[in-house]
């Protein structure tokens, strides 16, 4: 049997091994709603642990929620949008928009709400 050291993961709080070679946290949460802290060493997974957001700063995350658009919340917090690695669509391209917008929203929210349970913690 071989070993996998457990740490906690900084975002949701769980003990989580860790790729023995890439040090990285391996996948945790629902298969649909995966922590972010997933394929993240513990040093990535911190930045996401972000709390204190300024009022700007919470503007500029509704923004994006609302354009679907990841980017400026990347830049603003030293973080990388989690790429769907199987992304799948059958439907129009308008389908296919709709759903790639729907991730980046979905990804926001999870940031915001790591956020809010921090802000609640702190
Ligand atoms: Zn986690």
């Amino acid at each position: 049997m071989s070993y996998h050291p457990r740490i906690t993961c900084p975002i949701c709080g769980r003990d989580t091994a860790l790729h023995p070679t890439a040090g990285q946290f391996r996948p945790h949460g629902s298969v649909a709603n995966r922590c972010p802290g997933s394929r993240r060493t513990p040093e990535e997974a911190g930045r996401y642990c972000i709390s204190d957001i300024t009022t700007e700063q919470w503007e500029v995350m509704r923004d994006c929620y609302r354009r679907g658009d990841v980017r400026p919340v990347e830049l603003m917090f030293g973080i990388t949008y989690d790429q769907p690695t199987h992304f799948v669509c059958d439907g129009t391209p308008e389908d296919e928009l709709a759903a790639m917008v729907g991730l980046a929203r979905q990804w926001i929210n999870k940031l915001a709400l790591v956020a809010q349970q921090r802000n609640r913690v702190l």
